[in-house]
C-alpha cells in the first residue's frame, strides 16, 4: 500500500511512523509512506498556506490552492472544473483521499478494514481553524474523526488511522491469528492476557490458564471477553456474531 500525507508540520510524524510495526512494514515494502509539506506547493512569494476566514472570526483557515497543487504533484488526476460534484477524477475503489477533521465520520475497526484493502491512501492534515470547506467537498473521498475532541492538528489523528490500517494489511503483524481475536474485530473485546510471573506480590494468574486444558482455557477466554465487553461496552455485544 502507498500512503501520502499532506501536512504543514512534516516533522511531527517522524517518530510515529518509523518505529515498531510501521518501521518493519516499511522495511518489508508492505507499506510506502511519504510525507509532503503543503508549503512547498504554495505559489506566492510568501509561501502562504492559510488566510483569514471570510465573514470574520478568529484564527486562520488553510487554503485550497496549495492542497490542490500538492495532489497534482502526486499525480492525482484532478478536473480543472467541478464535474459531478467533485474535482477528483480517480478510481475511488483504489484511492481514498482522507481529510482529518473532528467533524468527520468516527474512525472504527470496520473503517480500518475498509481502508486496508485500498492501494493508495492520501491524508490531509488540517491545522489552525481547519481547512477551506471546498477541500472537504471537492477534493476528498472521506472525512475522518478519531473521536469527539479537538486536537491542534490532523497529524496525530493521521498516525492513529495509519497504525490501525497498517496492522490489517497481510504480512504486517507477525502472527495473523492475533488479529482475529483483537478487540472490535467481531464487536467483542480481546480476552485478558497474563504472562510471567505466576504470582506477583500475591496477585495470581487465573488457575485455568495454567491447567494445560485447551478446551477449558478457550471457554474461560470467551466468557471473560464477553463479560468485559458487557460491562464496559454493552452496545457492542448486540452486534456480536457467535
Ligand atoms: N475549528 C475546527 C472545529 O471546531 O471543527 C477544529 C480545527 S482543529 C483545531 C485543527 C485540525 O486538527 C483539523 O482541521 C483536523 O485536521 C485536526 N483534528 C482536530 N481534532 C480532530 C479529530 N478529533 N479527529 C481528526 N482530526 C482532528
Amino acid at each position: 500500500m502507498k500512503i501520502d500525507i499532506l501536512t504543514l508540520f512534516p516533522n511531527m510524524l517522524d517518530g510515529l511512523l518509523s518505529e515498531s510495526i510501521l518501521k518493519h512494514a516499511r522495511k518489508k515494502k508492505l507499506l510506502t509512506i511519504n510525507v509532503h509539506n503543503i508549503r512547498d506547493e504554495a505559489s506566492d512569494r510568501h509561501k502562504m498556506t492559510d488566510d483569514r476566514p471570510y465573514g470574520g472570526g478568529p484564527g486562520m483557515v488553510m487554503k485550497i490552492e496549495p492542497i490542490y497543487a500538492t495532489l497534482t504533484k502526486l499525480g492525482i488526476k484532478l478536473n480543472k472544473r467541478v464535474a459531478k460534484t467533485s474535482l477528483l477524477n480517480i478510481d475511488r475503489k483504489k484511492t481514498r483521499i482522507i481529510l482529518m477533521s473532528p467533524q468527520g465520520e468516527t474512525f472504527t475497526q470496520k473503517k480500518a478494514a475498509f481502508l486496508s484493502k485500498r492501494k493508495h491512501l492520501i491524508f490531509i492534515c488540517g491545522h489552525y481553524e481547519g481547512v477551506d470547506e471546498r477541500v472537504k467537498k471537492y477534493l476528498t473521498t472521506d472525512t475522518i474523526s478519531i473521536g469527539d475532541y479537538v486536537l491542534t492538528g490532523g497529524e496525530i489523528a493521521t498516525a492513529v488511522v495509519i497504525d490501525a490500517v497498517a496492522r490489517m494489511i497481510k504480512g504486517v503483524v507477525g502472527k495473523e491469528e492475533s488479529l482475529s481475536t483483537e478487540s472490535f474485530r467481531n464487536n467483542i473485546f480481546d480476552w485478558p492476557h497474563y504472562t510471567r510471573p505466576q504470582d506477583f506480590k500475591g496477585l495470581k494468574v487465573p488457575k485455568v490458564l495454567l491447567s494445560g486444558n485447551h478446551e477449558k482455557i478457550a471457554t474461560w477466554r470467551k466468557d471473560r471477553a464477553l463479560r468485559n465487553t458487557l460491562k464496559r461496552r454493552p452496545d457492542l455485544v448486540n452486534r456480536h456474531k457467535k
